[in-house]
């Protein structure tokens, strides 16, 4: 198996004094804003809040700008500062987001456009710290086999007309109309190597070549296409090839499960799918593509002061075990608010 690791070289966080002023000065002021968004919403699930706060400092500029943290210039001024850190992470307009992994390859016309490329490696760590929920509608239909053919995607309760948000930052691919399939959708490409596609659209607030940042409107939900009652079709893609998104995401509390999500050709090895292949589908235990949803693995969401030797104590299992399945060693730092998985 080859590996492969994309270095994204617009973020380029020089180690120049200047930088490192402002950059210090964000991270005090990240706490200091997460104080004030605890203080102010008190009773609200902690995973919530999470969201909350990033569509808050996402969306500032249409909620109008200012508005929302009205307390204090100071913070005005350090949301400012915040905003041009975010923006010096922002692609290129000419630039195509994993252009090296994707063969050089942008078409505007296709879904999957990758069938050609042979060179891409087949293990790769997906990093995805910059995550936003697309919509927080609850799942109405999952992945996989369904009575003739593969849905290869979830699908979200939405009503026409509720804003569909970029789930990372990236650049969009595809704006089109499928009347028998998709409808109006779009594909947005990342710099972290996926792919999202959003279907069922009722309107669009993008065009191909823009430039997107998590948790940017990007369009409206809808009904349109092969589709019953309005929702958001929703998939994550690699190479063209289809994954569960609920491997990724915890839809129930609408954050990733971790950072980072390794890619292996295990993880298209779904039965009835056409991108598994016949020796990875052999080697697959359960025909089932969704272990999270059959209760398998549990997760433990850290807490400050938590260690691995008192999680593997609670829950009873060995802290070789915890590094070995989230891929840790002994030493590595926990962080409260991540999640960390015990089984
Ligand atoms: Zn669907």
């Amino acid at each position: 198996m080859m590996k492969f690791s994309l270095q994204n070289n617009k973020a380029s966080w020089s180690a120049k004094a200047d930088k490192l002023r402002v950059l210090s000065l964000a991270a005090l002021m990240t706490v200091s804003l997460s104080s004030f968004s605890q203080n102010k919403s008190k009773g609200i699930k902690p995973s919530s809040e999470r969201v909350e706060l990033n569509y808050k400092q996402r969306h500032s500029k249409v909620a109008g700008n200012n508005q929302l943290y009205a307390d204090g210039i100071k913070i005005k001024r350090d949301l400012t500062i915040l905003k041009e850190i975010q923006e010096q992470r922002i692609l290129n307009s000419d630039e195509i987001p994993a252009e090296e992994l994707y063969g050089g390859i942008w078409v505007n016309n296709h879904v999957n456009a990758y069938s050609n490329v042979k060179e891409a490696p087949d293990t790769f760590k997906v990093d995805l710290t910059n995550f936003t929920i697309p919509t927080t509608g609850y799942i109405t239909s999952k992945f996989g086999k369904r009575q003739r053919r593969m849905h290869y995607g979830i699908d979200l309760k939405v009503q026409v007309g509720d804003t569909i948000y970029a789930a990372f930052d990236g650049k969009v691919r595809v704006k089109q109309f499928e009347r028998r399939g998709y409808g109006n959708y779009l594909v947005i490409r990342h710099p972290n190597g996926l792919e999202t596609v959003y279907g069922h659209l009722s309107g669009f607030l993008v065009d191909v070549d823009d430039v997107v940042k998590s948790g940017e409107p990007i369009a409206l939900g809808g009904n349109t296409g092969r589709s019953t009652g309005s929702h958001l079709h929703l998939e994550f893609r690699y190479m063209g090839k289809p994954i569960d998104p609920t491997e990724i995401v915890d839809f129930e509390n609408k954050v990733c499960h971790k950072d980072s999500y390794l890619i292996t050709p295990e993880t298209f090895a779904v039965s009835g799918s056409r991108y598994a292949n016949p020796s990875t589908l052999a080697t697959r235990k359960s025909n089932t593509p969704n272990k999270y949803a059959k209760g398998e693995v549990t997760y433990h969401r850290i807490k400050s002061g938590d260690t691995l030797s008192n999680i593997a104590r609670r829950y009873n299992v060995s802290i070789a075990q915890l590094c070995k399945i989230n891929n840790i060693s002994k030493t590595t730092v926990l962080k409260a608010g991540k999640s960390i998985r015990i089984s």
